[in-house]
């Protein structure tokens, strides 16, 4: 469960080791490797601080939902980057260690996309979550085009048949995965999925085990020449019954940052 509030920074160390060692622990006892289900760390009720010491623990992937804030979030994260990099590389011996910075972090879009935000989020993200529609990956393929760059996308699922859920219906996933295939500028990595929020996780199994059921069915089809490896579900209430259906990517935002929204 999520903290009602990480303040201090000991706060957020120990929620991020808590969270990293379920993640560990949990894909051990489904059978498979410790570090084989990635954290993406959900930034939405973060502040500026607590990304930054994300980070200087060495931890490296980040999530956004919304533009807005993924554009503000990215630039302040570079301005501190390239700084800790100028101090650095002006003391040959610096005092304190910076060996934990990692050389960069990648951004994730996790959220929906509008069409005529493409060209603001693409060339800073390094995957795009919630391809929902043939309309938006005709989109994006246009812009790889133009830009001559190959973009990374995860079809968006919509396993539970919601109507209020944002998502691909399961039966048309598919198809749709054999079209963005044949888009040269985009390279097909998996499948994302949002459980139903739902206080007992065990209501989300189905509707992971269906998503993992898509995410095998594709590779199996041959589709996306090998390069169909990301299986991202799960969330503060759920990832650990995502990781036992076979998530090898999740994205947790309240039990690192706390409930609060901080802007
Ligand atoms: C906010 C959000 C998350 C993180 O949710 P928590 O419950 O805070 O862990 C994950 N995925 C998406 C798509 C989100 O919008």
């Amino acid at each position: 469960m999520a903290p009602s509030k990480v303040s201090s920074a000991a706060q957020l160390k120990d929620a991020y080791k808590r969270v990293t060692e379920t993640i560990a622990e949990t894909a051990e006892r489904s059978g498979r490797r410790a570090d084989s289900a990635l954290m993406v760390a959900v930034t939405k009720t973060a502040s500026p601080d607590q990304i930054r010491q994300l980070v200087e623990m060495g931890h490296r992937d980040l999530g956004e939902s919304r533009v807005q804030q993924l554009t503000q979030r990215v630039a302040a994260l570079d301005e501190f980057m390239n700084r800790r990099r100028t101090m650095a590389g002006a003391a040959t011996r610096t005092s304190h260690s910076d060996d934990q910075l990692p050389d960069a972090v990648r951004w994730h879009m996790i959220g929906t996309l509008q069409r005529n935000k493409v060209k603001q989020v693409v060339p800073i993200v390094q995957l795009i979550h919630g391809i929902d529609s043939l309309r938006l990956a005709e989109e994006l393929h246009n812009y790889g085009a133009q830009k001559d760059v190959t973009i990374d996308v995860l079809i968006q699922v919509n396993a539970s048949g919601e109507i209020t859920k944002h998502g691909v219906a399961s039966p048309a996933v598919i198809h749709l995965a054999e079209q963005i295939d044949s888009m040269i500028h985009l390279r097909l990595r998996g499948l994302m999925t949002m459980a139903p929020l739902d206080d007992d996780p065990e209501q989300a199994r189905p509707v992971f085990a269906r998503t993992a059921e898509l995410f095998n069915d594709i590779r199996d089809a041959g589709i996306g020449e090998g390069h169909v490896t990301v299986l991202s579900m799960g969330m503060t209430n759920d990832y650990q019954v995502a990781i036992e259906e076979g998530a090898n990517l999740v994205r947790i935002g309240r039990a690192l940052f706390g409930e609060d929204e901080q802007g």
